[in-house]
């Protein structure tokens, strides 16, 4: 009783700092670049590398395509950032946040949207063969394929993409 739950001591760093520090912790130098692209990216997931460029553009003014693709490069090689790989469609980049999130794509329209641990904690799933093979799971990405309620209600875009599966399964037969 009375007993008052220890103070936060440690002072909301700000965002910034927060990036650059975690940057260093890496052995990566905390650069601007560096710095607008992980910003950026926190509060735009599964974005393209042009989307990217263009929003870090809007924030440090000019940078190169490669400059982007690079910083994108490092901080995946050190898990800062996760790759998204949609068959089909450009690559997507995110914040690694380490949630071990899964996510649905739209097979028309390329949107990603973020779906969590269907069932308990990480990895979420455990494959048939796992004992066999003697790995030792942490992780899993699962992808959902579908179509989006903006396509589903689109209905062109979902008819032709539903006749081109129809008739790829049928063999090309026609009602
Ligand atoms: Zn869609
Ligand atoms: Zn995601």
């Amino acid at each position: 009783m009375g007993v008052r739950p220890p103070a936060v001591a440690r002072p909301a760093m700000s965002e910034q700092r927060e990036i650059a520090a975690r940057l260093r912790s890496l052995g990566l130098r905390a650069t601007a670049v560096r710095c607008a692209v992980l910003s950026w990216l926190a509060d735009h997931p599964h974005a393209t590398a042009n989307d990217v460029c263009d929003g870090v553009r809007d924030r440090v003014g000019s940078v190169s395509k490669q400059a982007v693709y690079d910083v994108l490069s490092a901080c995946a090689d050190v898990g800062l950032v996760r790759q998204i790989k949609p068959f089909g469609h450009p690559v997507r980049f995110e914040r690694h946040e380490d949630d071990n999130h899964h996510h649905l794509i739209c097979r028309c329209c390329g949107t990603i949207v973020d779906t969590h641990c269907r069932v308990g904690n990480a990895p979420c799933l455990t494959p048939a063969s796992e004992p066999a093979t003697g790995f030792v799971v942490d992780q899993a990405e699962i992808v959902f394929w579908g179509v989006c309620a903006r396509c589903r209600a689109n209905d062109r875009s979902f008819e032709t993409n539903h006749a081109r599966e129809s008739s790829r399964l049928d063999g090309g037969e026609r009602g």
